[in-house]
């Protein structure tokens, strides 16, 4: 027998037992003799696919999460700007590390780029 039979396991489709491989085109059942495209089972059985998913499993690479990234909302507010005068300021608030300390407002001119801060 020129092809090994460690191959992946295949059975015959009629009376199920396992087809040797007697060439790269056919298997060939032993009991019924009946020959199938080796192309065909072949192609059947390694059919499955391996999805990025299951990579990433493999690697151990897990999602990054969406809560790590920090959340910075910027967003526009009608308070002049000490330094140009600019009638608008971003601001951006940032809760700091202990509770007590509140909330600290970042303030950004849009216009000069002057920085203040508002607790
Ligand atoms: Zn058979
Ligand atoms: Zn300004």
């Amino acid at each position: 027998m020129a092809y090994s039979q460690a191959r992946d396991f295949m059975f015959c489709s009629f009376c199920g037992s396992m087809l040797s491989l007697v060439s790269p085109k056919y298997a060939e059942c032993p009991l019924c003799k009946f020959k199938p495209s080796a192309k065909g089972i072949l192609g059947r059985e390694i059919g499955y696919t391996i999805t990025a998913e299951d990579i990433r499993r493999d690697l151990g690479i897990s999602h990054v999460s969406e809560g790590m990234k920090t959340k910075e909302s910027a967003a526009l507010i009608k308070q002049t700007c000490k330094k140009c005068g600019h009638p608008e300021l971003e601001y951006t608030t940032r809760q700091m590390r202990s509770a007590d300390e509140g909330q600290t407002v970042f303030l950004v001119c849009p216009n000069c780029k002057f920085k203040d801060t508002e607790n």
